[in-house]
């Protein structure tokens, strides 16, 4: 498909600083990093990149869920995982992009026996490669899944906490809306604050707005620093504000219609020009 832009206005864009906040690691590898996990135990439907390309077309949420499992299944050992992140951190890099905090669900690879403290670790050591080599900033934040139930989700946070301030700045909420609200997660999500990470959800995607709302009752807080103070710091000047703040309004956020928003990104940063109710 060729870009309908115009060749100056794309490479302008490209050359732009930018900060990516809502990004899932592990939907972010090319195609040819995919293809080389894939032909490791070959499936004769999938040995090029136009047959991947097909396996991964979808029309429904259904058929995007399970294009996705079957995807992650062929990562299975923590070494992909380091690729995985120097791979990615390195493309983005390559895309102007100064700053990522990307999301990352280490519950979907237990079933190839791959533990939260060693995938964490792996991620971390090829982000951190991307970085000196390229410059990219980075903040990771940990999906604790809501699927798995509070629980899992509790043993999940006390798994990573070692790591804040190691790389780790955030844990969030990703997975089915309606079978596992957010007000579930809510003593979760406090013993998180406490330990001083950020909190972000997926809300509204799936249970439609009402669904956020609910998430900001039992967790205000979890929509106040998405953008943290480090991607703060690496945005240009003229879109941190005079202050460098997060905007906490809701009239500053996206209409929760159509795809919904996601709380990965729910506050935008303070400018000049922000709505009435910016704090
Ligand atoms: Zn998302």
């Amino acid at each position: 498909m060729t870009s309908p832009l115009d060749p100056a206005l794309a490479r302008a864009l490209r050359e732009a600083p930018k900060v990516e906040l809502h990004l899932h690691l592990d939907g972010a590898m090319s195609l040819p990093w995919l293809l080389e996990r894939i032909r490791r135990r070959p499936d004769p439907a999938v040995r090029t990149l136009a047959g991947l390309r097909s396996r991964l077309r979808y029309r429904s949420f259904a058929e995007f869920i399970e294009r996705w499992v079957w995807k992650c299944g062929f990562l299975d050992r923590y070494a992909d995982f380091e690729s995985l992140a120097e791979s990615v951190l390195g493309d983005l890099a390559g895309q102007g992009v100064v700053h990522v905090e990307p999301s990352f669900s280490p519950g979907d690879y237990e079933r190839h026996g791959l533990e939260t403290p060693g995938l964490v670790e792996a991620v971390l050591r090829g982000a951190n490669r991307a970085s000196r080599e390229t410059g990219i900033g980075f903040g990771l934040v940990i999906d604790l899944i809501r699927d798995h139930g509070p629980a899992v989700a509790a043993r999940r946070l006390a798994a990573v906490s070692p790591y804040r301030g190691e790389g780790v700045v955030a844990v969030g909420l990703g997975g089915s809306e309606p079978a596992y609200p957010a007000p579930l997660f809510a003593e979760v999500f406090a013993e998180a604050a406490r330990l001083g990470f950020h909190r972000t959800a997926h809300a509204g995607e799936a249970a439609g707005p009402g669904s956020g709302r609910s998430g900001r009752r039992w967790t205000p807080s979890a929509w106040s620093g998405s953008a943290t103070a480090s991607a703060r710091s690496r945005m240009p000047p003229s879109s941190r504000g005079s202050r460098g703040r997060a905007c906490r309004s809701r009239s500053a956020r996206p209409p929760t219609s159509g795809r919904g928003w996601c709380g990965a990104t729910p506050d935008t940063p303070c400018r000049d020009s922000s709505p009435p109710g910016c704090a």
